[in-house]
């Protein structure tokens, strides 16, 4: 367990999860973010790729040795047991180094940027408060074809196999409406970050 006070962060996709979770590093909390740990995993040289070699060849490999994520989006597409495999491998990794780092965080207190949270047991024991990004699913589809350029029905599929808005909200301490624009997103973050600041303070008995 954790020493530092996390807040989990969590959202569908597009639903503003990065734009938060930026706002709240600037205003001084640590950001831990399992998306980029496994980027980092799975980039050139990154710790992961030695057994994802190993499980799966050189085709999933590009020539600077980084993880090839359309060939591994199509195989893990193709093949349930290829995705089980790929997330035995990279999900203990993230789990390690993301456990690393908020135990490392000199912080007042943690951000921990989880996409799949809600969907995932492990990360809901770990945090001491869990904070959801959301917005009506139609701007979810609108921002991530725009920032994406996949098609509707494709934002669509995916969506579909995240939780549901509802579970979302129905799990969530605190709510983040991003239904307006990124000022009035800023101008809640703060807020939150006023009171994590609090509630970090009385837990760590200050
Ligand atoms: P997530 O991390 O949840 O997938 P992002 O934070 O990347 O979502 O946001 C998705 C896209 O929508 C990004 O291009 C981001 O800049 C944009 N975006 C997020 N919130 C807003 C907002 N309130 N107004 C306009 N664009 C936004």
């Amino acid at each position: 367990m954790p020493q530092a006070f996390v807040v989990g962060l969590t959202g569908g996709i597009g639903s503003g999860k990065s734009a938060a979770a930026d706002m709240f590093a600037d205003l001084g909390a640590a950001l831990v973010d399992t998306d980029r740990i496994a980027h980092a995993l799975t980039g050139p040289g990154g710790a992961a790729m030695t057994a994802i070699r190993a499980a799966f060849g050189n085709g999933v490999l590009t020539e600077d040795g980084a993880l090839n994520r359309a060939a591994m989006r199509a195989l893990a597409f193709e093949s349930h047991d290829a995705r089980k495999r790929l997330e035995g491998i990279l999900h203990p990794m993230i789990r390690q180094e993301s456990e690393r780092q908020c135990l490392a965080a000199s912080a007042p207190y943690v951000i921990l940027a989880v996409p799949l949270l809600i969907e995932s047991g492990t990360y809901r024991e770990r945090v001491q408060r869990l904070c959801v990004v959301d917005c009506p699913e139609a701007m979810q589809v609108v921002r991530v074809m725009q920032r994406s350029g996949l098609e509707e029905s494709q934002v669509r599929a995916i969506m579909a196999a995240q939780a549901s808005r509802a579970e979302r909200l129905a799990a969530a301490d605190d709510i983040l409406d991003n239904g307006g624009t990124l000022d009035a997103l800023r101008e809640q973050v703060s807020g939150l970050h006023r009171h994590y600041l609090a509630l970090a303070a009385t837990a760590k008995g200050l």
